[in-house]
């Protein structure tokens, strides 16, 4: 629950039940949408609370329509309606992704036009032109089978690191050696990259840490953990650190945004980074905690659409599990 003015963001609560989700390996969907009702009003009082306002000071509410978890947007949808309603303030209901690249503007103000972001997320890694968010966004590449972050978290189930994968993976790597394994690069060879320039492949990195592990199991010997995640990670970032400056490069764009909860990762901040450079590219990430999924995002997008004179959403919005990436609010 995010509570923003403008460009500037005056409360974060973040009610998490990834503990709960850890003790099952990964998400599930029954409780997501319980938990998420049971914090639904505690933790918008506590963001009221640390914003310093009421309800009543409030111009307009922003809400996740999609995609996701049907019952855990049901729960969010029906509980914006609820607010808007009860305060008479219009409801937007707003696209989740299109929110993961809007949080940038909290940290790092409006984002120029054209811009090129890169979403890499727990179910998403896609190249997007952006013009004005308020307009949608020109999807150019996709993933073809895993995301990014899903690729982590397979990654380190496969090593015995807790879920969600991604932060574990991040501190192992930092005592490992990147170049020890020589992991895939997908969709990088002369053929793919006639067809699939701007999409990405994780699932066979994935197979290919699998393989690794395992004939180092059968062989009897210790899996040198930290390397392999190093190694894992380099492949992953390598490979969008190189796309997304290939997307800017042939769109003649010089602002790079990343968002989603892999952007978090530091060596994929340092990477695109380096690479991006130079070519005299400028990277926009914001600070972690606003990486991962938060509600200030939603209120950033929200704010946006407000001051674009974007319509509201009517009050019979239904929560899209499969929104597309395309429409940015229902
Ligand atoms: P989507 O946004 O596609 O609907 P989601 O909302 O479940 O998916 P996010 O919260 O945006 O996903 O991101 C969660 C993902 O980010 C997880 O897969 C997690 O492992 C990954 N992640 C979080 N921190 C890091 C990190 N430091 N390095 C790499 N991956 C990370
Ligand atoms: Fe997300």
């Amino acid at each position: 629950m995010g509570i923003v003015r403008g460009h500037t963001l005056l409360a974060d609560a973040v009610a998490s039940s990834v503990d709960e989700h850890a003790r099952f390996g990964g998400v599930v969907p029954e409780v997501a949408s319980r938990a998420h009702l049971e914090a639904m009003v505690p933790t918008m009082q506590r963001a009221l609370d640390t914003a310093g306002v009421t309800l009543a000071d409030i111009d307009a509410i922003a809400v996740t329509a999609g995609p996701g978890l049907a019952g855990a947007l049901l729960v969010g949808v029906a509980a914006a309606k609820g607010y808007a309603i009860a305060a008479d303030k219009p409801l937007y209901g707003v696209n989740h992704l299109a929110a993961h690249v809007a949080v940038d503007t909290l940290e790092h103000g409006p984002l120029p036009a054209p811009a090129v972001a890169l979403l890499v997320s727990g179910g998403h890694s896609s190249l997007l032109l952006v013009d004005d968010l308020a307009n949608g966004v020109t999807p150019l590449g996709n993933t073809i089978d895993d995301a990014a972050g899903e690729a982590f978290d397979k990654v380190a189930r496969l090593l015995g690191l807790p879920f969600p994968g991604g932060p574990p993976i991040d501190r192992a790597a930092r005592e490992g050696d990147p170049a020890s394994i020589s992991f895939p690069r997908g969709l990088t060879g002369p053929r793919d990259l006639e067809r699939h320039r701007f999409d990405f492949s994780f699932s066979g990195l994935k197979t290919a840490v699998a393989r690794w592990v395992e004939a180092r199991q059968r062989a009897g010997e210790p899996v040198p953990v930290n390397d392999v995640a190093a190694s894992f990670q380099e492949a992953v970032c390598d490979v969008l650190a190189v796309k997304a400056v290939d997307a800017c490069r042939t769109h003649g764009v010089d602002t790079l945004v990343i968002g989603g909860g892999v952007a978090a990762n530091s060596r994929l901040r340092a990477v695109a980074e380096e690479r991006a450079a130079k070519h005299g590219i400028r990277v926009r990430v914001p600070r972690p905690k606003l990486c991962t999924d938060n509600g200030a995002m939603v209120a950033a997008l929200g704010s946006h659409l407000v001051a674009a004179g974007v319509r509201p959403s009517a009050l019979d919005l239904p929560a899209d599990s499969a929104m597309p990436l395309t429409v940015v609010s229902g």
